[in-house]
């Protein structure tokens, strides 16, 4: 285990760094092209450049899809280490109407962001 998370930490640091040189290789949305709005995904590659660098506030402003699923993950790995404790504690709720209100906010972000200029991916 410890040998297959060190590989994983050597491959995520090449692959950041090979990520941060070649930005601008990368391909250019499709949607965003051709009608000048921001699909859902808009922002996502600039977010993880801003992550990879360091610059939470510039991720969180690029589009916060990528750090809201960092956190989630992060959440439930620590339910997982606790549980594997013998503590079985809830980090995240477990009510549906909460998750439902995050996919409502979500498709509400991602169409406001087409409007407001101060959400819009820099
Ligand atoms: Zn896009």
């Amino acid at each position: 285990m410890a040998v297959a998370i060190s590989v994983a930490a050597v491959c995520l640091i090449l692959g950041a760094k090979w990520f941060l040189q070649s930005g601008y290789r990368l391909a250019e949305c499709t949607f965003h092209e051709a009608t000048g709005g921001w699909c859902p995904a808009c922002g996502n590659t600039r977010c993880v450049r801003a992550l990879l660098e360091g610059d939470i506030a510039l991720a969180l402003r690029s589009n916060i899809t990528i750090p809201f699923l960092i956190g989630l993950i992060i959440a439930l790995y620590i339910e997982n280490l606790l549980a594997l404790a013998g503590r079985k504690i809830h980090i995240l709720t477990r009510r549906r109407i909460v998750w439902y209100l995050v996919l409502v906010f979500f498709f509400i972000y991602y169409i406001a962001r087409n409007f407001i200029p101060a959400i819009a991916p820099l």
